[in-house]
This record gives C-alpha cells, sequence and structure tokens, in this order.
C-alpha cells in the first residue's frame, strides 16, 4: 500500500481520475443546476495543479466534489480497479448514487458531443 502522493505531489493517474471528477461534475452541474458556480476550492497544495478552474460548480456540487476528491485520494488501492468492480465501496450511499447519476449523464453527454476520449472504461 503506497500512500497517496508521498512527495506532495499527484500521481499521473490520480491527476486523470481528479480531471474526470472535475468535468464530470460541471457537466452535470450546468445542466441541473442554477448559478453561481465558481471553482472548487481545496486547501491541498498538491491539488492547485489541477485546473480546476475550468469545472466551476454550485455550492451543493462543491460539496459534492470535495468529497470525491477526498475519497479518490484517501483510495488504498495500488492499482485502483474500476469502481463498480471494487471490493472497498467508498462513497457512502447517497454519495455513490450521486456518482453513479454524475457520471451516467455526463458520458452520455460527452459521447453525444464526441469527446469519448474522456471516458475511462471504469466509469461505466
Ligand atoms: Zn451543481
Amino acid at each position: 500500500m503506497a500512500a497517496a502522493h508521498p512527495a506532495g505531489e499527484l500521481t499521473a493517474r490520480e491527476r486523470k481520475d481528479l480531471k474526470i471528477l472535475a468535468l464530470f461534475t460541471s457537466v452535470y452541474c450546468r445542466a441541473h443546476h442554477p448559478p453561481p458556480r465558481a471553482p472548487l476550492r481545496v486547501d491541498d497544495a498538491a491539488l492547485r495543479p489541477l485546473p480546476l478552474h475550468k469545472y466551476p460548480v454550485c455550492a451543493e456540487c462543491a460539496a459534492f466534489l470535495g468529497y470525491a476528491f477526498a475519497r479518490r485520494l484517501r483510495c488504498p488501492l495500488d492499482e485502483k480497479p474500476a469502481c463498480k468492480h471494487c471490493p472497498v465501496h467508498c462513497y457512502k450511499p447517497g454519495h455513490r448514487e450521486k456518482v453513479r447519476e454524475i457520471m451516467r449523464f455526463s458520458g452520455r453527454h460527452l459521447i453525444c458531443r464526441g469527446r469519448i476520449d474522456l471516458l475511462w472504461h471504469y466509469f461505466f
């Protein structure tokens, strides 16, 4: 079990996962929630290089995204499996539903716009 980011930096995999979480949440938010929206505020210096300004979210989605980030960074599995196959089930029930809903909606949205390159097998 390696520490998530011992040098205070994200691994390439973590960066990719967090970016896709932020992107998907902001796509979902834009379609479902009223403004105002703002980029997620992060305290962890390791998260600052993420282009979060590109993915503004409302207050409700910011709370969710902050939670999702924390869960992802604390994932105890070295080779993270597809979440649906994961034995840990790190999201608590309400949040797990929301993750599924967001991934389903934003995944479809991006496929419709030809952004299939943004999708990773483990979201579905
Ligand atoms: Zn929202």
